[in-house]
């Protein structure tokens, strides 16, 4: 295959002999790649700044015999504000392996690139890292067309309103007030996070709705995707743990 030019995510890397990386790379033309970075950890390396998780840059690329190798790369978005602040890095570097766990090799999805592009973009100078997370796996959710049902009851139909919503993650969706009352694993919304959480689901954009109602929402869009991904993905113990060690 000859060199190859691409933009790219650096989702993950880890270090390999004395001064090399290899790099989980998210290409918006190819997909997921694995890659060599030679020489990447030595500081005076001119791959240094471009082969770091959350990183985007344009990476020359030429054909190893198992992986890519980087021959070049010009940062494009350093996102060196990210690690000024504790939670923001720690939200990043969640979202980065998650997409990371979610990307089959070799398969492009520009939707999914720019999704993610934009989160470490919010996530830099964010004030509200939670939230910002929050708007991170639920518009993922519905990329991934995992929309909950909000309007009406999964149970028996309904349509559902009220001061106080149940959100079953197990169900996908909500539940009206009398199927509720007998059904178990469900998480409380107040009105205003039910509200908000439609209007995001439509593709309005939604104002902050300030505590406790976004700490609410937080909780059920996770809920709502770790129920999902649990069931596609095989290895996400591991990656709740790491959230839950990172984030809270
Ligand atoms: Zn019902």
């Amino acid at each position: 295959m000859p060199p190859v030019n691409v933009q790219a995510i650096v989702l993950r890397r880890r270090p390999l002999g004395e001064a090399d990386k290899v790099l989980t790379l998210f290409t918006r033309e190819m997909g997921k790649i694995s890659a060599i970075a030679k020489g990447a950890r030595k500081p005076t390396s001119k791959l240094a700044g471009a082969t770091e998780t959350c990183v985007q840059a344009r990476f020359h690329l030429a054909q190893g015999k198992t992986f890519w190798i980087v021959t070049q790369a010009s940062v494009e978005r350093a996102r060196a504000r990210l690690h000024r602040l504790l939670m923001n890095a720690a939200s990043a570097i969640y979202v980065c392996e998650l997409v990371d766990r979610l990307l089959e090799e070799g398969v492009p999805d520009e939707d999914l690139f720019d999704l993610l592009s934009g989160a470490l973009d919010e996530l830099e100078t964010s004030d509200r890292p939670m939230w910002s997370l929050c708007l991170f796996e639920n518009a993922l959710m519905l990329q991934q067309g995992y929309t909950p049902v909000l309007d009406t009851c999964t149970r028996c139909g309904k349509p559902v309103d009220g001061e106080q919503i149940a959100f079953h993650p197990d169900a996908g969706g909500v539940l009206c007030a009398s199927c509720a009352r007998t059904a178990t694993g469900t998480v409380k919304l107040s009105r205003l996070a039910w509200l908000t959480w439609r209007v995001l689901n439509a593709g309005g954009q939604a104002d902050f709705p300030g505590e406790p109602s976004a700490g609410e929402l937080e909780h059920a869009v996770h809920l709502h995707l770790r129920y999902h991904l649990d069931r596609e993905m095989k290895s996400t113990q591991v990656l709740w743990q790491l959230r839950q060690e990172l984030i809270g």
